[in-house]
């Protein structure tokens, strides 16, 4: 059941069945507890360092979810009105669970693990029966203007148990296995450029080896595989035609492992809009939820149509139902009409069976 005591923790086949503590804990973490003797290890030790979580898809093998972004504004720009519908097509659909694409508290993340916009912007507007899942949270730019160790805090998720927020990690559903990516931390221009803001980077400095790291466990686990479906979560764009655009970096360092390991969805926020688009290189698709709450920007490029599928400058969500031989995405307006529907279906393979 999808409760954060049914978690199970994997063990790598690196590790003894003594030392789950340390598969738990962050790649620099672990190798400064590493005795000498097994730093020969520490490439392979650091390549499968993503935490993973289990998550059982149901008794017929199916799966389905909602995607938000972009939504912690104390209910504010309708994100009262958005967290209904998701309360109703969330029945409507047996959820399994939810994905948070970041940016979940604005403007600036959470000050602390007793700030109350946890409360506020979290627990007391997410309140429909079918979203008391498990959200599995990503950590946006705003967040990083807060204090990022309380949103990955443990003490959050015993005020609200539905509540998970690391920075990058896998939840395996056996059928599906998704891949969430901190995706901040590749955008130069919060380094270079952070004007008034102040980022909260303590965990993530050295930069350069914590993206290769990430890169690479990332690359490592994707090959690994086996499920039907990959699916990448990450805050940010990789394609997109709205106020943000396309994120340079990550079509530079992330896209590439995508295609390589043929990813069949990159889902994202950041942009406050929701939006699909296609690719003529690879069978990825884009998919953008950052519709939580305030929205309407109305800066929209333009963008070829042979691959804009989808543009929705407004509020809303997303589903996501999945079975071993096919895939639905559907996008939710702010009264629950759907807007787009998307799918794609795939071979039941032998290596599945
Ligand atoms: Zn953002």
């Amino acid at each position: 059941m999808p409760s954060t005591k049914a978690y199970t923790l994997f063990l790598s086949p690196l590790f003894s069945p003594s030392l789950p503590v340390l598969h738990a804990m962050s790649g620099l973490m672990l190798l400064s507890l590493i005795p000498t003797v097994l730093l020969g290890f520490s490439v392979v030790l650091s390549a499968a360092e993503l935490q993973r979580f289990e998550h059982a898809a149901k008794a017929d093998g199916s799966l389905s979810l909602l995607v938000v972004g972009d939504w912690g504004r104390r209910g504010a720009y309708n994100q009262t009105e958005v967290a209904l519908q998701m309360g109703i097509m969330g029945e409507k659909l047996d959820i399994d669970f939810i994905i948070s694409t970041g940016d979940n508290f604005y403007e600036g993340g959470l000050n602390g693990v007793d700030d109350p916009a946890f409360y506020e912007s979290f627990t007391r507007i997410y309140t429909a029966p079918s979203l008391q899942k498990q959200w599995y949270n990503v950590l946006g730019n705003h967040d990083y203007r807060g204090d990022v160790e309380a949103q990955l805090s443990p003490v959050l998720r015993e005020m609200d148990s539905k509540w998970l927020c690391l920075r990058s990690f896998i939840v395996n559903t056996e059928i599906a296995e998704f891949f969430f990516v901190d995706t901040t931390p590749f955008v130069n221009k919060y380094f270079l450029e952070p004007k008034d803001h102040v980022y909260d980077w303590s965990g993530i400095l050295p930069r350069k080896s914590y993206l290769s790291n990430v890169l690479e466990d990332l690359d490592m686990a994707l090959k690994e595989s086996v499920a039907k479906w990959k699916i990448v979560v990450g805050h940010h764009t990789i394609k997109s035609a709205g106020q943000h655009g396309n994120t340079v970096e990550l079509n530079l360092q992330l896209l590439p492992i995508l295609q390589a390991n043929n990813v069949d969805l990159y889902i994202n926020g950041h942009d406050h809009c929701l939006e699909h688009i296609s690719s003529s290189e690879s069978p990825l698709q884009f998919l953008t939820s950052g519709g939580g709450s305030k929205a309407w920007r109305g800066d929209v490029a333009w963008w070829d149509p042979k691959e804009m599928k989808f543009y929705y400058d407004g509020q809303g969500f997303m589903s996501v139902q999945i079975t071993q031989t096919e895939v639905d995405v559907v996008f939710y307006d702010v009264s629950g009409e759907v807007l787009h529907k998307w799918s794609r279906t795939k071979q039941i393979s032998s290596a599945v069976l």
